[in-house]
């Protein structure tokens, strides 16, 4: 069976694009170096501890299992910390990236998924974003991963590495079988936050910002259930094995959620009250990131399936319950 290099394999979304993997003919070879995941999320195909800045260690990986493409999670992804430590966002997720490219064209694996941001575009006055709206990122986050896109161009045009970039809006939910799930430490993402102070895990949320220009002045968020989100994964992969061109596709629903929004549908899934206070404005945050996905559905035929709030929230609140969240 054909092998694909997951880097992040063991972080939220690569352990269940891992899954979705094995169930669709592939061996995902999870290559993390445990930073932000959790070895006991990698379940569906072997585990390679290590470092994209190690480039001695990727060499082994490839050596050892060939993968036929490669789909890239693996970065930090936090605005707020990204403010504060740019020149960490810069190193990792700009050098690990390189590190990675370099090293799948010395073992030419040239296909390529790759995770990007819908932050790549920051602020734009509320417009829904395509494909082709300007990217001018807002914090070293969106940045990196701007100038990631540009370096898989780059290869392209000099080595032949064909990739299919992903820019995604806001992941939420978990595996609806429950098997794997959310699991950030520190948790700093709305959903998982608010299910934690619903739980009485922590004092309460904090709504970041109530003054923005927005219908009840929180800001505006587009959710995807990850599970749909890995799906589109898979259907790159296979678009590029069908040897069609590198191309960019937004992932999202179209529909914004202000953090009330979301608070009251959490507030309504688990049938509980939502503690929360409101705070200041949070450094780097835009006020609405909402995207135009008609690219991925006509070209993709991408479909999601599960990404109703109602159903984000249930799934994400099963994982929580479940016990296997705490560790
Ligand atoms: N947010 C909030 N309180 C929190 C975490 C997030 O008000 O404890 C807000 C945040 O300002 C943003 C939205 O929720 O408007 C989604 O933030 P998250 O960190 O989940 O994702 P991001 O949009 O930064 O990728």
């Amino acid at each position: 069976m054909s092998r694909v290099l997951v880097t992040g394999g063991a972080g939220y979304i690569g352990s269940h694009a891992c899954k979705l993997l094995s169930q669709s003919g592939y061996v995902p070879v999870a290559y993390d170096n445990l930073s932000t995941g959790w070895e006991d999320a990698v379940k569906f195909g072997p585990f390679e501890n290590g470092d994209l800045l190690d480039r001695v260690r990727l060499r082994e990986v490839f050596e050892t299992h060939k993968p036929i493409a490669v789909m890239h999670f693996a970065a930090l992804s936090q605005v707020g910390e990204a403010v504060e430590k740019p020149g960490l966002y810069w190193r990792n997720n700009v050098c690990g990236s390189l590190n990675l490219i370099e090293t799948a064209v010395e073992f030419d694996c040239l296909d390529f998924v790759f995770s990007s941001t819908c932050a790549t575009y920051g602020d734009q006055d509320g417009v829904t974003l395509t494909e082709d709206s300007d990217q001018q990122p807002l914090n070293a986050y969106g940045a990196s991963k701007r100038a990631i896109e540009d370096i898989l161009g780059d290869f392209e045009v000099s080595h032949g590495l064909r990739s299919v970039i992903f820019r995604y809006f806001n992941v939420a939910g978990a595996d609806p079988d429950g098997e794997i799930g959310e699991h950030h430490r520190p948790e700093t993402h709305l959903i998982p936050v608010m299910l934690d102070a619903i739980d009485g895990n922590r004092d309460g949320l904090t709504v970041f910002g109530t003054d923005y220009d927005t219908p009840d002045g929180t800001c505006i968020r587009d959710y995807v259930h990850v599970m749909d989100l890995v799906d589109a994964h898979v259907s790159g992969l296979k678009w590029l094995e069908r040897g069609n061109d590198s191309r960019v596709f937004n992932l999202g629903t179209g529909n914004g959620f202000s953090v009330l929004d979301v608070i009251k549908s959490s507030g309504i899934v688990t049938n509980k009250e939502v503690p929360y206070s409101i705070g200041p404005r949070r450094n780097g945050d835009c006020v609405k990131l909402v995207s135009g996905s008609e690219r991925a559905r006509k070209e993709l035929g991408w479909r999601p399936t599960r990404s109703t709030m109602k159903e984000m929230i249930t799934d994400a609140w099963r994982w929580h319950q479940s016990g296997q969240y705490e560790k």
